[in-house]
């Protein structure tokens, strides 16, 4: 028998088919499809449904308030059964206009993460807006530098992911409840870990790790940004130096995505004022394929940063 070129592709994939389609059964459901504005996000939902195929918006050399509106966001979340982003005006500045743009109705009830726990330093009647710089009116949104608030957030995604793959349910379950488990665990640990840090004092650029220092008892005296969001100014950091002198926090704290140079500079005039205060790089959240694994090698790698540069 002469066969067309077709067939004896077909034929050659025959081999390699899985056994559904050699027998000509309908294909499986495409996978169910998450669009995460931030990797933590992507990482949790990775934990709970590890079958879904997860587009990230954003990696952690970006700074999440500001990201452009690209087509390849649009179309990922065109494509997404589910959004799950941050909320409380994090991404206030592009997940509208990426939402109207992908003109998506399932994606756009979007599963917020702040909506689930209580969140720090709301300042009501101040402005938010995205030209008003990174006010945060409802309150500080970075908290999932927060492993216990992860936990809250952890919860009520699972029951989400849960109504919108029904089928998955039981097993988003006991993936959640395990996670749980394990996850407490490490918590404790890092609570022991991180005793020496309590009371300790740091300047920090924005309230990116806000909740980092509520829950290891730490206190942020100085931001290097003269207003949220705005960056930091020569007068502004003249003027915190003087402050800053006369008690010295433990580090000068920026995350990955921010311009060094000022932290850089504030470490180095209190270096010659006789201060030993190191400029603290830390990553402001996991790599963007990341999972569990990811999430607690991040808040390893975070403690271990902070004890060294406290002398512990
Ligand atoms: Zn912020």
């Amino acid at each position: 028998m002469v066969r067309t070129p077709t067939e004896r592709g077909l034929g050659r994939l025959g081999a390699v088919l899985p056994v559904w389609a050699s027998l000509g059964l309908a294909t499986p459901a495409a996978a169910f499809t998450v669009f995460a504005c931030e990797p933590e996000w992507a990482a949790l939902t990775r934990v709970l449904l590890p079958t879904a195929r997860v587009h990230v918006a954003t990696h952690a050399g970006q700074d999440p308030h500001h990201i452009e509106a690209r087509p390849a966001l649009i179309a990922q979340l065109r494509s997404a059964d589910l959004a799950v982003c941050t909320g409380a005006s994090l991404e206030s500045g592009w997940l509208p206009s990426l939402q109207e743009r992908a003109g998506n109705a399932r994606a756009r009830d979007v599963f917020l993460a702040a909506d689930h726990v209580e969140l720090i330093d709301p300042q009501p009647g101040a402005i938010g807006t995205p030209w008003a710089g990174d006010v945060h009116a409802e309150g500080n949104p970075h908290l999932h530098v927060h492993p216990r608030k992860l936990l809250e957030v952890t919860q009520a995604l699972a029951e989400r992911l849960g109504k919108e793959a029904p089928a998955e349910r039981a097993g988003i379950e006991a993936r959640r409840s395990a996670f749980e488990l394990r996850w407490r665990q490490r918590i404790l640990e890092w609570e022991r870990l991180a005793a020496p840090l309590r009371g300790r004092q740091v300047a920090a650029q924005h309230t990116g790790f806000g909740y980092l220092w509520h829950w290891l008892g730490i206190r942020q005296t100085a931001d290097l940004e003269p207003k949220p969001g705005m960056s930091p100014t020569p007068g502004h950091l003249q003027r915190l130096l003087d402050g800053l002198r006369a008690a010295p926090p433990m580090a000068v704290v920026i995350s990955g995505y921010q311009d060094p140079r000022p932290g850089r500079w504030l470490s180095g005039q209190l270096a010659s004022a006789g201060a030993r205060v190191p400029l603290l790089v830390l990553p402001a959240t996991v790599p963007d394929d990341g999972g569990e694994r990811e999430l607690a090698h991040w808040f390893d790698g975070l403690l271990r940063e902070l004890l060294q540069v406290a002398g512990r």
